[in-house]
């Protein structure tokens, strides 16, 4: 009898991604990242990257980062913010549209700078997610932020 040998499959990836649970964003933006990577680890929590700020969520946050480039090699660490998110009050929290940009602007670089402390190689890309009503659904529009 022939043994098989136990193929290994690469089963790598090129990113993982933060985002917010809101439904609104996934008709697009999901697919936006797939045809940027192909591959990558998802992390949906509402408000993305908010408990990277969160002292008593912090930890958890970098634990995915951290079995994401164990497990999968990623190798990119995406980071998004998205318009008038609930996890931070939605648009009411802000005057208008340039503040409440200018807000994931800096929070987003914050996150960024939380992931560089923890995985000094980790390429980090940051991204603002604006959102449209459609009809019944919503348009996502992505913009990557330097
Ligand atoms: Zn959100």
């Amino acid at each position: 009898m022939k043994i098989q040998k136990k193929q290994k499959i690469n089963h790598s990836c090129k990113a993982i991604v933060f985002s917010c649970i809101d439904w609104r964003l996934h008709l697009e933006s999901d697919g936006y990242f797939q045809k940027k990577y192909k591959t990558f680890d998802m992390f949906y929590t509402a408000g993305s990257i908010k408990g990277f700020l969160e002292k008593e969520n912090r930890r958890l946050f970098l634990k995915q980062i951290e079995i994401s480039r164990t497990l999968h090699k990623s190798a990119i660490v995406a980071l998004t913010a998205h318009h008038d998110c609930g996890a931070f009050g939605g648009m009411s929290n802000f005057k208008d549209e340039r503040e409440e940009f200018a807000y994931y602007q800096k929070i987003l670089e914050e996150s960024k700078n939380i992931v560089l402390g923890a995985f000094p190689d980790a390429k980090v890309e940051k991204y603002f997610i604006g959102l449209q009503p459609d009809g019944k659904l919503w348009k996502t529009s992505l913009k990557k932020i330097k």
